[in-house]
């Protein structure tokens, strides 16, 4: 049985309209019943198989992924293999399997129980529910979603390829549960765990899978605290078990994202499964193994990750050196699921013709892989017309207006490393003594409450039927409004809520050249949630100022000083589709070239402290330890080009959304910002004695309450964890903030959560004043 010549890791599962989304809210709404919500996504499955086999996958060969969720699919594997936290158990059915209100029980929590938690999936912008698994752990399977899916699938006459995450990867990304004794690692139970996939990969054979694929993506990685040895040997272990298992589809084992280390390719080649899907976008053709010839390999040369048609004769080429190691079969396949794009360029009518021919969305990359398919089956000439037609496009993007702008170029090249240095220390502390902050000056992060008003303002004022004078009216109203609060709170320092900003990244997007905004271009970035990265194509330059008149309107309201508002060069560039035609610390450079003038006119409007938020800085850091410096030093480099003019005057602010500081707690040093917010009060304040040994010398805000949860904190915890911090670090260095901003909270809580913050500072302030 041959693997197909084709196919791709995975494909949306939101729908080209958020059907998805759509249907799960509405159950958990109370308004769709499950029987409902099950046809819902029967049906979108269904629609998804058709467009597949529409777009060149064959309908019968296993080409298509089976790879639908309903939230997440490490979830969805917890669930399998019944790994479900102590604390849900009670949700069960008596038989032992897992209900659907279970499912998303664990995923949202509920009154009495807190979800899995959520962490970022790789180095993507896509967050999967953490498993807990400890020694007390009961693996059995759960259920049989997996394997209905392909009934379903058989049903309406297509052979499709369940995706899984694969044993090594599902254990390597969970977490130790609370019961589990200190030194505990998930991996440690993978022999337990083992006999619970081959009991799935049985299951999924009886109901007619002929392939299977099993994601391990955890053996790129190391980035998840575990060796490449250790993770090798688990693969080892894993599959010599799993190529055993009495009655199986063949395997696919499929590690994207990076590249594999070599001992970990070393052993898949050598392990008893059929075929290996590699990331030939993230990393070289590897060196030639033993027990490649009994293996089909799948050459991931169409990007999944990203939204360009991409190089076709490359990715041709590419194939072409893959087959030259001597595997039994070469497939043409993508570097990773797509569920990381959109579904279809068709979908953007907006976007200028000429940059719609350079795009390919999911659809699209579906539609390269069959091609390349092709290729490989009828030989070069067949695809001769389809490489010629990729070579024009690129050729097109190259020369077209905007992609180089050469004043942009020649402003970068004229940089020299003085202009990323601000002034020293002691000047900065002289020049902003003026600025009369208190000890433990209190602040918030940025924005306040985004209320269905504004939004309902705002998609007045785009649907034309608002016109923008009244929309900037309306929002200077609303900027009045939230100054006024923080003095009558009475903050430190104030912010003007940015009701003006839809997104902190697709605002700054909208005023720059270089970027375009899709329409319909969603991508998961967890559960039922969506972003629409905005699509960074060309040359970064900032037309106009961006935030000026906002600042410094919400300045001449008050005599305290008003925080300028912007987003950083590397949370940009995470949260767009960047250019592939340059590397990304050019692309950085530009963006933050642009953030300097407007920093420079806000100087110039009076705005004395200017905070730009960094919070996806870790989420870029590379896979490979070896890569981690470079980008570190890039990054960092590109925060100091925005901010390094800075006067000595002027207050710099950053604010970082996490508090695993780890390897990056040397490059936030290195930013050089007078201040940094960080979070810090889910961890209850774990991250300051972090803060403390890395002995930084300039200001912290470690949050003193979450404001990921709609609950008030009390004066004596906000006090008890400012305590800590003031324990922990020089007190003049301590500022008072919550973890991050407002936007997502109502205003009842905010208010209300706000004093506390401010009477428990005062506690505080005068508890120290009465020590010293
Ligand atoms: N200034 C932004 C806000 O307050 C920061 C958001 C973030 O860190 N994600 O909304
Ligand atoms: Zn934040």
């Amino acid at each position: 049985m041959t693997f197909p010549a084709a196919t791709i890791l995975g494909y949306p599962r939101i729908g080209r309209r958020r059907e998805l989304k759509q249907a799960v809210e509405a159950h958990w709404a109370g308004r769709l019943s499950e029987p409902d919500l099950e046809a819902a996504a029967a049906e979108l499955r269904g629609r998804t198989r058709a467009r597949l086999v529409e777009l060149g996958l064959g309908a019968g060969d296993s080409s298509i992924p089976e790879s639908f969720s309903y939230y997440d699919q490490v979830l969805d594997l917890a669930v399998a293999v019944g790994a479900i936290p102590h604390r849900f158990e009670a949700l069960r059915e008596r038989d032992g399997s897992i209900p659907l209100a279970a499912y998303f029980a664990i995923a949202r929590g509920d009154d009495e129980r807190p979800p899995l938690e959520m962490t970022k999936w790789f180095d993507t912008n896509y967050h999967y529910l953490v498993p807990e698994i400890g020694p007390e752990t009961v693996f059995s399977p759960s259920g049989d979603r997996f394997a209905a899916q392909v009934r379903e699938a058989r049903s309406a006459g297509f052979v499709t390829r369940p995706v899984l995450v694969g044993p090594v990867t599902f254990l390597a990304l969970a977490k130790p549960s609370s019961d589990a004794p200190e030194g505990f690692r998930p991996l440690d139970r993978l022999d337990d765990l083992l006999p619970v996939y081959a009991e799935i990969l049985a299951d999924l054979a009886e109901a007619g899978a002929e392939w299977v694929q099993l994601d391990e993506h955890a053996l790129v990685s190391q980035a998840l605290g575990a060796s490449d040895a250790e993770l090798t040997r688990a693969a080892e272990r894993a599959y010599e078990a799993l190529g055993a298992a009495p009655s199986r589809p063949r395997v696919l084992v499929a590690a994207g994202y990076a590249s594999l280390s070599d001992e970990a390719w070393a052993a898949l080649a050598a392990a008893p499964i059929e075929a290996l899907a590699l990331d030939l976008h993230r990393g070289p053709v590897p060196a030639p193994v033993p027990g490649l010839a009994e293996k089909v390999l799948v050459g991931g040369v169409v990007d999944g990750r990203n939204i360009w048609r991409g190089d076709l004769r490359a990715a041709w080429e590419r194939l072409q050196e893959l087959r030259s190691l001597g595997a039994r079969q070469v497939a043409a396949g993508t570097s990773t699921s797509l569920q990381h794009v959109p579904h279809d360029v068709a979908d953007e009518p907006d976007l200028a013709p000429r940059l719609r021919s350079w795009l390919a969305f999911a659809d699209q990359k579906t539609a390269q892989a069959a091609t390349l398919g092709r290729g490989l089956t009828l030989g070069a000439e067949a695809i001769a017309a389809d490489i010629a037609d990729a070579d024009a496009a690129l050729a097109d993007r190259r020369e077209a207006p905007g992609v180089r702008d050469g004043q942009v170029r020649t402003r970068l090249g004229r940089l020299s490393p003085g202009d990323l240095a601000r002034p020293s220390d002691a000047e900065r502390a002289a020049a902003q003594q003026d600025l009369g902050l208190p000890l433990l000056p209190t602040t918030t992060i940025g924005s306040f409450p985004q209320t269905a008003e504004i939004r309902r303002a705002r998609a007045r004022h785009g649907r034309g039927e608002l016109g923008t004078s009244a929309y900037e009216s309306y929002l200077r109203d609303e900027i009045s409004r939230v100054v006024e609060l923080q003095e009558e709170l009475g903050l430190d320092v104030l912010v003007h809520g940015e009701a003006e900003r839809n997104d902190m990244v697709q605002y700054f997007a909208e005023h720059l050249q270089g970027f375009a905004v899709t329409r319909n271009g969603w991508v998961q970035s967890y559960g039922s949630r969506a972003t629409r990265p905005s699509i960074l194509w060309g040359d970064v330059s900032r037309p106009a100022p961006i935030t000026v008149g906002w600042s410094s309107f919400a300045q001449s309201l008050t005599a305290r000083p008003m925080k300028g508002m912007l987003t950083g060069p590397v949370t940009i560039l995470a949260w767009s589709f960047v250019r592939d035609d340059q590397p990304l610390a050019e692309t950085a450079d530009q963006v933050a070239l642009a953030l300097r003038d407007e920093i420079a006119d806000l100087e110039d409007a009076g705005i004395r402290i200017i905070q730009v938020d960094e919070p996806a800085l870790r989420e870029l850091l590379p896979l490979k330890a070896a890569q981690q410096p470079s980008y570190l030093a890039w990054s960092v480099a590109a925060f100091r080009l925005a901010t390094g003019g800075a006067a000595a005057r002027t207050q710099v602010h950053t604010h970082l959304c996490y508090s695993e500081f780890d390897v990056v707690i040397d490059a936030i040093a290195a930013l050089d910002a007078d201040v940094t917010s960080i979070e810090a009060a889910r961890s209850r304040g774990e991250v300051i004695d972090d803060i403390a040994a890395a002995g930084f010398s300039h200001g912290v805000g470690p949050g003193v309450y979450d404001i990921h949860a709609p609950r008030v904190p009390s004066v004596d915890e906000v006090a008890e964890l400012l305590e800590r911090a003031a324990d922990a670090l020089p007190l003049r260095q301590v500022w008072v903030n919550p973890d991050c901003g407002l936007k997502t909270r109502g205003y009842d809580e905010t208010v209300e959560s706000l004093r506390n913050v401010v009477v428990a500072t005062e506690r505080v302030r005068a508890k120290v004043a009465a020590l010293s």
